[in-house]
């Protein structure tokens, strides 16, 4: 495909260039009409990458719990290289799951709750919505926004920090916005009781029957979401939510590594979305991070 005017099939090879980081030869293309030329590597994950041999293993060792400063000392570079691969990565992540949740089969059953996390410090929580197709667990839409804190740390977090405004309902309704995109008219929704949902569920899915049950307020540490519940009727998703805090090293309880930026934070959430959308299918593939267009 072009990538100047995305016409596919207009295309002609043209020859090979040599790679110098890894001497692999690379073919290349013009395109018909507007005459320009490209190669396979334009959209390759490695494009314009130098150190490209180790994108595989870093997409795994940032999915398994290691903080990118550590993934920067296994992987013998400097921590800005890291830094790097996060953006590449989430930004193909975020794509995969836009076209996944386009191009799958519409899903009859889901459910969705907030997961609480925070940026820098406990006085700067946000929260991330996350919705799950109920059969397979496999994560349909994620988003993030800032909350006010709680309790005691209430007063001191507007003294530091000012009233944060509260983007709860706004990421709310684009994560449902994503939602409608891959869920078939009469979809089945789980949550738990929060007052917020029951408009958020008919306002972006009229014909929806909504289910709640009582849910447990997950903390910000320790492993909340799978504890003290003896039955628990929305066990998919909680479970989905302790694997996104084992995993992403930044989501983990009592952790050192505390994320720095809302951004980078989405980036890395939408990261372990799809390894985790990729793990769950590992009997037929091993996680490996490729565009995926459907
Ligand atoms: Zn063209």
């Amino acid at each position: 495909m072009c990538p100047i005017c995305k016409i596919r099939n207009n295309v002609v090879k043209r020859g090979f260039y040599r790679r110098p980081s890894d001497q692999k030869k690379v073919q290349r293309y013009r395109c018909k009409i507007c005459k320009i030329s490209f190669s396979e590597q334009t959209y390759a994950i490695d494009y314009r990458q130098q150190k490209r041999g180790f994108n595989q293993s870093c997409f795994l060792t940032l999915c398994s719990g290691v903080s990118q400063r550590r993934a920067a000392y296994i992987f013998q570079v400097v921590p800005r290289t890291i830094a790097r691969r996060v953006k590449k990565f989430g930004e193909i992540c975020e794509k995969n799951l836009k076209n996944y949740r386009e191009n799958r089969a519409k899903v009859n059953e889901v459910e969705f709750d907030e997961l609480e996390s925070f940026i820098h410090t406990k006085l700067k929580p946000v929260t991330v919505p996350i919705a799950v197709e109920k059969k397979t667990r496999k994560v349909l839409a994620l988003n993030i926004g800032n909350i006010g804190a709680k309790g005691h740390l209430k007063k001191i977090s507007i003294q530091k920090y000012g009233r944060r405004p509260s983007g709860r309902l706004s990421a709310l309704k684009s994560m449902a916005k994503d939602l409608q995109t891959c869920v078939a008219p009469k979809v089945r929704v789980g949550s738990d009781k929060c007052p917020l949902y029951p408009k958020l569920v008919r306002d972006h899915f009229p014909e929806a029957s909504h289910h709640t049950c009582k849910g447990s307020r997950g903390a910000v540490v320790g492993l909340g979401e799978l504890k003290k519940i003896v039955f628990d009727p929305i066990f998919t998703l909680n479970h989905t939510y302790a694997m996104f805090r084992d995993n992403l090293k930044t989501l983990s309880r009592r952790t050192w590594a505390t994320a720095k930026r809302k951004d980078r934070l989405l980036l890395l959430l939408n990261i372990y979305a799809w390894f985790h959308n990729l793990w769950l299918d590992r009997k037929r593939a091993k996680p490996r991070l490729e565009v995926f267009d459907g």
